[in-house]
């Protein structure tokens, strides 16, 4: 070590401190990179690696990023997954003596970024902690820093559990243990969460007012969180809220799969959320109620008067049509309150952000008196309940111009009238330039140039520039060559020298003051945080309850009833999110109805006649109940619902590589765990994974355990048409049907749910509406008549061995020629489930051409 530059060295003691992130090393106007860093980033980042002499024998390699561009190259690295340590230079270089004093600033890392794509307006920027209470249990909590925003909970299940329901938070960095991480650390890879190690906590006396609303147990992960990101931000983080407690039994539980198979946030096939509930549910106006839309769509409620109270505000807004429109339009120009809270904290706010909070609360007492002036006395009260801030306002409106620049290094921040000595250095500013151009005036007509003219530049500062074929018209002896151009002269005098002293020094000086002015606006806003991000919190709820408004209008949806029984009664209910993207076909509305001693709905058809499509609108009106909106039925009479538990075959199983069948049994594993008399089940097709009878014996023997032991309201379809027989053991059970018809020679699905099994062999109508040759539907009669009765079903093999020529094809006498054998090969090494159908056509396509 000691062979290398002082600096060097203070390069790696620094480097020794941060071994997981690229140390950004500040040298002058460029981050740095060396060693590994270097070589690394500039493959990451495709920047030019070079190297450096460092004092050693041999150049060590380097590369860097110019200071000014460096933000985008930050969030590269971490959208990657990786840390960044920003190293600056903490005293002045020129006052230093030897190396100059370089410090780490931050550790900006994936859950912690503050700016850039991650920071999407609609979503929260999440990063958590979590703690393993005991076998099946996980404490966790989370924080959002820039909202300010932090909460705590626990989740019952394994880490993978864990691991999901942090990612469907979206989550993107998890703070734990050593020996979580081992646990984790396979899955975490699959869900895209990096893993942190924290190994100390916050202390209690710095912590205890972030904690007050938190069980023991739950603590410990706050106050690793709260270390790590005091570690790594290394600031005062006033905006950082109390943790709230997210007490279970007040919320609906949906698993992170049932989240998915109901399409709540994310649709199945991933990517954009376009078909998702929160796609439909979304007419938000603000950044922040998109937020607390996409948290209240992850947690409905579970309390009757909560609930209520939302659907009486929803309720009110629909009837103040006015009202409604009038605060959506006073919304959109609020911007994002929290966020910019969270800068003002976090202190990387800039004049424009100043700008942008005076202009949101200048709309608050607008929102109120919308409020307060209307005829429902819950508007009244919400209005009467809004902090305006207007003691903030104030003080914005006092002193920050209309139209600030981003950065405040350039001034034109701060407002005239704000600060004397500011509006002092000004007025001598414009002064000095107001003189300068009267001296151009003067100038040219003492010389008679009419093009003579004063200019400035960095270098030179203020001269006479005067062109190459005039000069003999100048009176060379007042001035003082500066510069020579091509075909011009530049001259300073006296007097110009003078000015230009003045006016520089009144600019420097009075960018110096307003900065300062800035920086003490600044901490003064931070005092009042906690109060704005209240004022954000009202707004944001204000805009989910106007969009439940706006949609239950749009949609023709109704107020759902709520009461203390198990049943559950919808009528002519409709699925949102299926209804608005069938196009000119009407969507057929269903009833289903649940009575307390009959709550088991045995569900039968053919395939693509709704059976799926009904049980999922059952689970999203009681979501959209739950979260206070109104849903789409024309009656909706409901129980106050726990959990809501999903087996619903889904497309990305396979892409997972897991067998179906085993998907479909670990979730039905957890629901029957979880569930209690108060849940929800659903469960599509049960047992179609596996063999027929094996299939068919679970799928029963589920029924039956559900029905003596569970007692959940619970939709089931199945094909299987002899469990429609258990309708007669099982009295809470009930037996419905979807069915098909015929219309000019096509099939033709009603999906209307009536009462009563499918018809038995509905399987072969529907081969009879699709007008499949009658020889083999009649067979196919015969057949269903002997499996019904327990023949042995030999007849089939006699058949086909009465027309031994139809097997030539597979008798060994004719042998596999070496062309297919080839195929066969070629076929059997396809990974199908990695195959795209485009992909399988051209597979297809190639083996025929070998045949
Ligand atoms: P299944 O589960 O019986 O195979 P699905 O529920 O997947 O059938 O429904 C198949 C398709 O039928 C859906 O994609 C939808 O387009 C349409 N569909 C289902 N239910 C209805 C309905 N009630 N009204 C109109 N179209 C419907």
């Amino acid at each position: 070590m000691t062979t290398y530059t002082p600096m060097m060295q203070q390069y790696l003691q620094v480097k020794e401190d941060y071994k997981d992130a690229f140390l950004f090393f500040r040298l002058g106007d460029f981050y740095e990179m060396f060693f590994e860093d270097a070589i690394n980033a500039s493959q990451i980042l495709e920047i030019t690696l070079t190297s450096r002499d460092a004092g050693a024998k041999e150049r060590i390699p380097m590369c860097g990023v110019p200071h000014h561009s460096a933000k985008n190259y930050i969030e590269t690295l971490v959208q990657k997954g990786y840390k960044v340590a920003i190293c600056e230079q903490t005293e002045d270089p020129k006052q230093a003596k030897g190396v100059v004093k370089r410090e780490v600033v931050q550790l900006i890392t994936p859950g912690t970024i503050m700016e850039g794509k991650a920071l999407d307006g609609k979503s929260n920027h999440f990063i958590g902690a979590a703690e393993q209470l005991d076998d099946t249990t996980f404490g966790y909590a989370y924080l959002d820093l820039s909202t300010g925003e932090a909460v705590a909970s626990s989740i019952e299940g394994d880490g993978k559990a864990l691991l999901m329901q942090m990612q469907a938070y979206g989550i993107r960095e998890l703070i734990v243990t050593d020996s979580l991480q081992l646990l984790l650390a396979e899955h975490a890879v699959n869900a895209g969460i990096v893993l942190s190690i924290e190994v100390n906590e916050m202390p209690m006396d710095k912590a205890a007012s972030y904690l007050e609303a938190v069980p023991k147990p739950l603590q410990i992960a706050c106050l690793r969180l709260l270390a790590y990101i005091d570690q790594t931000q290394m600031r005062s983080l006033s905006h950082i809220q109390a943790f709230t407690f997210n007490e279970i039994k007040n919320y609906l539980r949906i698993d992170s799969s049932s989240k998915r198979n109901l399409e709540l946030i994310q649709s199945i096939r991933g990517g954009d959320q376009k078909g998702t509930l929160l796609w439909l549910l979304d007419d938000t106006v603000t950044a922040m109620g998109g937020r607390k839309l996409k948290q209240w769509l992850h947690q409905p409620l579970a309390t009757r008067s909560a609930i209520e109270a939302r659907l009486a505000i929803v309720t009110d807004l629909l009837e103040e049509y006015f009202v409604r429109t009038e605060l959506q339009a006073s919304l959109k120009q609020v911007y994002d309150l929290e966020r910019l809270a969270g800068r003002v904290a976090f202190g990387n706010v800039g004049g424009r952000d100043l700008a942008q909070l005076r202009d949101s609360l200048r709309q608050v007492p607008t929102i109120q008196q919308q409020l307060v002036g209307s005829n429902k006395e819950t508007l009244q009260q919400l209005g009467a309940e809004l902090d305006t801030c207007s003691d903030v306002e104030a003080l914005l409106a006092k002193a920050i111009t209309d139209n600030p620049p981003i950065t405040i290094k350039e001034g034109d921040v701060i407002r005239d009238g704000y600060n004397e000595r500011l509006d002092e250095l000004r007025y001598a500013a414009r002064n000095g330039k107001d003189w300068i151009a009267q001296l151009e005036q003067e100038e040219r007509v003492k010389t008679g140039i009419k093009n003579l003219k004063i200019g400035y530049n960095r270098i030179f500062g203020y001269y006479i520039e005067i062109t190459k074929s005039n000069i003999h018209l100048a009176d060379l002896t007042r001035y003082e060559r500066k510069q020579t151009l091509a075909n011009a002269e530049r001259y300073i005098t006296q007097e110009l020298k003078e000015k230009e002293a003045l006016i520089l020094n009144a600019e420097e000086e009075s960018l110096t003051l307003e900065y300062n002015l800035f920086v003490k606006i600044r901490d003064v806003l931070k005092t009042y945080i906690p109060r704005v991000q209240a004022l954000a919190a009202n707004i944001s709820e204000l805009d989910v309850l106007l969009s439940f408004a706006s949609v239950s209008e749009k949609y023709r949806f109704t107020k759902p009833e709520f009461h203390g029984g198990r049943a559950l009664k919808i009528i002519e209910g409709r699925h949102p999110v299926v209804e608005k993207m069938l196009n000119k076909q009407m969507y057929v509305p269903n009833d289903c109805v649940l009575e307390e001693q009959n709550n088991m709905m045995l569900i039968t058809g053919p395939n693509m006649s709704g059976k799926s499509t009904y049980m999922r609108q059952v689970a999203l009106i009681v979501v959209m109940a739950q979260m206070g909106c109104y849903v789409p039925a024309e009656k909706a009479k409901l129980p106050i619902t726990d959990q809501i538990f999903t087996r619903i075959g889904a497309a990305d199983d396979l892409a997972a590589g897991q067998s179906t069948f085993m998907v479909e049994m670990l979730e039905s594993q957890h629901a029957i765990m979880h569930a209690t008399k108060n849940s929800l089940m659903l469960f599509d097709e049960i047992g179609r994974g596996t063999s027929t009878y094996d299939g068919m014996s679970l799928a029963q023997s589920m029924m039956e355990y559900i029905h003596d032991k569970i007692g959940a309201n619970t939709l089931f379809s199945t094909h299987y048409h002899e469990l429609t027989a258990l309708e007669k053991d099982l009295p809470r059970l009930q037996n419905v049907h979807v069915s098909a018809t015929e219309k000019n020679g096509t099939v033709v699905f009603l999906h209307k749910v009536k009462k009563g099994a499918a018809d038995k062999s509905y399987g072969i109508h529907v081969a009879q509406l699709a007008q499949l040759p009658e020889e083999i539907l009649a067979r196919a009669r015969v057949l269903l008549e002997n499996f019904e009765a327990g023949k042995e079903v030999v007849a089939e093999t006699q058949v086909i061995a009465e027309q031994p020529i139809q097997m030539s094809l597979f008798t060994e006498d004719e042998p596999i020629s070496p062309a297919e054998t080839k195929v066969l090969k070629k076929l059997e090494k396809v990974n199908i489930l990695g195959t795209s159908p485009m992909q399988a056509m051209n597979i297809l396509y190639e083996l025929q051409q070998e045949l």
